[in-house]
């Protein structure tokens, strides 16, 4: 027995593609679901501890960048919304309080879209990953 095989046989392989994207937007790897997928905010692990996945392959770029920016413009376009039209806010308050909240949540969400871009990158097999999916014929509901 190989070493390969081993970290294979332990394995819980996510049945469909929103379960590997779903651990990548928890931080865990997308192949076993057990370790943390990055070392810092935004760098990955070169490898899984747990089931020695590669993850050096991965090639996010700025597309986390352009999820977090999409995602957030539109939670925020009702709130700008109601807080230009509250008349009884100043307008320096508002501007605060909107510049404040863009910040929280593009920087918040920028580590869940990058773990889902890789999961994504993985489970389709982009940039180098082997694609590494269960062989069997299990209903996906
Ligand atoms: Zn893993």
């Amino acid at each position: 027995m190989n070493h390969a095989s081993a970290f294979a046989r332990a394995v819980d392989l996510p049945q469909t593609m929103p379960a590997a994207l779903l651990r990548g937007v928890k931080g865990k790897c997308p192949r076993c679901g057990e370790a943390k997928l990055f070392r810092a905010y935004l760098k990955p692990i070169d490898a899984c501890p747990a089931c020695g996945q590669d993850w050096t392959p991965q090639c996010a770029d700025d597309f986390p960048a352009y999820i977090s920016i999409l995602v957030s413009g539109h939670l925020m376009a009702p709130v700008i919304v109601g807080l230009v039209l509250a008349p009884a806010l100043p307008a320096w308050l508002a501007g605060a309080i909107i510049v404040a909240f863009a910040l929280v949540l593009t920087v918040g969400l920028l580590q869940p879209a990058k773990g889902a871009v890789i999961a994504g990158q993985w489970w389709l097999g982009m940039h180098g990953f082997k694609p590494d999916r269960l062989k069997t014929s299990v209903s996906q509901t």
